[in-house]
């Protein structure tokens, strides 16, 4: 991986991190021929030009757009979870099953407000590359509930899953032609029914993954694949 600002004049220099990862893992030389990503779309094919034991850079032979990518922009708001583990392991599944942005969301039953953006940037290049993927998805700085209401993708929809209110099931609503939806998952205790009154009067369509209670990480990775199997084939 290397963002934009490595590329000049159909040279790439590859950032100190990955420069070592190609010499000291990869053991790769001059000469050799490596895949770059920038996160922005791009796919790169290289020939290493200049190995020493800091610099890493090659010569662009190709590039190709949007590779390994969907062809529709969903993004999922995810509830900051107590355990920054399972918030973790959902970006990473989510960069895997191709979604385009994440919005930590704060609401009224969330109890933690921040999470250690570094390591998070750290785990969706990881699983970029892992996957084949040509774009980063975008990380948001955590979000408040009523803020996001304001979103205005032509799809809304609000995951709940209490019992006793009439619910439609997520898949019956997609199509292959969306080309953008919002997807909210709620922290551990839920969504209020405040919130959830909110959001219906903003727009959003409450719906249901099933009669199960799953975990908010798991829902929202059930969300994602949902719109992965209607789109992408
Ligand atoms: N005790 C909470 C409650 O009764 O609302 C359970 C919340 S659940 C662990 C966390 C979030 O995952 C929910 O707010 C909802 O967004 C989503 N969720 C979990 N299971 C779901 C289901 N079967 N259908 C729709 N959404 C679900």
């Amino acid at each position: 991986y290397a963002p934009p600002d490595a590329f000049q004049n159909g040279w790439v220099r590859l950032p100190e991190e990955e420069a070592h990862h190609a010499l000291r893992v990869l053991r790769h030389r001059t000469g050799d021929e490596v895949i770059v990503v920038d996160g922005v779309g791009g796919w790169h094919r290289l020939r290493l030009e200049q190995v020493d034991r800091r610099t890493v850079q090659g010569r662009i032979l190709e590039t190709r757009y949007e590779v390994g990518e969907p062809s529709y922009r969903l993004t999922i708001g995810l509830a900051l979870l107590k355990q920054t583990a399972r918030f973790e392991t959902f970006l990473e599944k989510a960069v895997e099953l191709g979604v385009h942005a994440i919005v930590p969301l704060i609401t009224a039953r969330t109890e933690r407000t921040h999470f250690r953006l570094d390591r998070a940037r750290r785990l969706l290049i990881a699983a970029m590359k892992q996957c084949g993927r040509s774009r980063l998805p975008a990380l948001h700085a955590p979000r408040s509930f009523t803020d996001i209401l304001n979103a205005s993708e032509p799809l809304r929809l609000l995951c709940h899953e209490q019992p006793g209110r009439p619910r439609q099931r997520l898949h019956a609503l997609l199509q292959p032609a969306i080309e953008e939806a919002l997807v909210l998952i709620g922290p551990e205790g839920g969504f209020t029914e405040q919130e959830v009154q909110q959001a219906e009067a903003a727009g959003f369509q409450l719906v249901s993954l099933g009669a199960r209670r799953l975990r908010a990480e798991t829902a929202a990775l059930v969300a994602a694949s949902a719109f992965l199997l209607c789109q992408e084939m």
